[in-house]
């Protein structure tokens, strides 16, 4: 039942045992770093002044622009002759930013993902297939090492061909799937012209699906579309990659591998700690590297701490659903929108397929949104039950977000597709 028994199944006072031993470790070793001993020089700080757990609140963020600042190498802790691979950020938001590993880094990280693939049920006998694209993106070596840790007969597709992805799938009887949640939709689209039915046709059963937000509607969807267990994947390459935090059967949460990493939520605006249970900024410290620990670094990412125990027997902390970055947030007429809120109301409606674009305008000096959908094949092009849909539809999202937005049904397949991580909002606005 657990890869890692010992690590898996500590209590919380082990864990907190583990990872004060770890973080003294790690700040000591951070002082190889020019980066950070400076850092610690200015704020008048030693490793010596880490002594409980609450200590690191001592310790000053890292931030993006620190990685940027630094660009390319510059917070390694080790020479670069002990580094082995590097890796880099998709670079969604702005410039990329490198991070460098060791031997050992990796096979940790390998570790770490084989130990998420085997806490869903995935085991030796396993054909694991990978729809991510391989190279910088740490999704493609990150999950073919962890799979190949497990014993796994892996198949590195790679990304794009999705016909040949399909012809892999059905050939080789793949087990399990990575795919990020926009592609295993489209897997399905072309599953479907090439006449193929997912749950007679193939033996896939597991889908590891992560790297880009989606709602519960989106990963329900999958699994009744591709007849699987879809159990959602969250990591940066900030943090390695894949294996940081990870579904366990329940799919109630994410559980985050503290014996990796610290968890901090804070108000990305304060920077203080949020309440128990409350959505925050999620702030990570890495325990266990070696080429370039991070010591509370800023992901971006908005979260929480699931409040309660999870019936799995684990006790690491588990991360609820990621809301979106910070930077995705979108400020409408002066309110606050992630996107994640009208995906979720969209999905409600079983006649619209799982692919919308977002649109924002301005407009008579005014903030305006256009939402496209696209309907689904069986939806006909009856106009007065598509009037009546997209009425609807507008009712419910202007009830959440509290804008009225502009709703246009698109028949399926008209709205741009992107190669990688979907994108899902268009900001066309002035600025004045
Ligand atoms: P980039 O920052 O350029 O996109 P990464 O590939 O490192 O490069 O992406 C990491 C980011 O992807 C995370 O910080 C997070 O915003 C997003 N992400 C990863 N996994 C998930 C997930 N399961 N749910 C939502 N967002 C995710
Ligand atoms: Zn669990």
């Amino acid at each position: 039942m657990y890869l890692h028994k010992e690590l898996e199944t500590m209590s919380r006072p082990e864990i907190e045992k583990l990872q004060l031993e770890r973080l003294q470790a790690t700040v000591k070793h951070c002082m190889n770093s020019p980066f950070y001993k400076k850092r610690f020089e200015e704020n008048n700080l030693s490793p010596d002044d880490i002594k409980t757990l609450d200590d690191l609140r001592k310790i000053p963020f890292t931030t993006k622009q620190d990685l940027r600042d630094t660009y390319p190498f510059g917070i390694a802790s080790v020479p670069l002759e002990k580094c082995t691979r590097l890796h880099s950020s998709s670079g969604t938001t702005g410039n990329p930013t490198v991070i460098l590993h060791t031997e050992k880094d990796l096979q940790e990280w390998a570790k770490a993902v084989a130990r998420c693939l085997h806490m869903v049920g995935l085991r030796p006998g396993d054909v694991f297939q990978n729809s991510s694209g391989y190279g910088m993106f740490t999704g493609g070596l990150g999950f073919q090492y962890g799979a190949e840790h497990l014993g796994m007969l892996t198949v590195p597709a790679a990304a794009g061909n999705t016909k040949r992805q399909i012809k892999f799938i059905t050939d080789f009887g793949t087990t399990a799937l990575h795919a990020i949640p926009s592609y295993a939709s489209r897997l399905y689209e072309v599953m479907e012209e090439m006449g193929i039915d997912p749950r007679k046709d193939t033996k896939l059963k597991t889908l590891v699906i992560g790297a880009e937000p989606h709602s519960e509607e989106q990963r329900r969807r999958i699994e009744e579309m591709l007849g699987v267990k879809a159990y959602n994947s969250f990591g940066m390459s900030e943090m390695c990659g894949p294996g940081v935090a990870f579904e366990c059967t329940e799919q109630n949460g994410l559980h985050i591998w503290e014996d990796y990493y610290i968890v901090e939520i804070v108000d990305p605006d304060t920077l203080e700690p949020v309440a128990e249970g409350e959505v925050g900024e999620l702030v990570l410290t890495t325990l266990n590297r070696e080429a370039m620990p991070l010591l509370r670094y800023r992901t971006r990412d908005l979260t929480r701490v699931l409040p309660g125990e999870c019936p799995c027997g684990r006790h690491h902390k588990r991360l609820d659903r990621m809301k979106g970055r910070s930077d995705d947030m979108i400020i409408l007429k002066g309110v606050n929108i992630f996107p994640i809120q009208i995906e979720t109301i969209l999905l409600q409606f079983k006649e619209l397929s799982t692919d919308y674009l977002i649109t924002l305008e301005t407009k008579d000096s005014n903030d305006d949104m256009t939402i496209d959908v696209e309907l689904n094949d069986m939806f006909t092009d009856d106009y007065g039950r598509l009037q009546s849909l997209a009425k609807e539809i507008t009712r419910q999202i202007k009830d959440e977000i509290l804008v009225t937005p502009h709703v246009r049904l698109v028949s399926k397949g008209s709205l741009p597709k992107s190669e990688g991580k979907a994108v899902r909002v268009k900001d066309l606005r002035k600025t004045f």
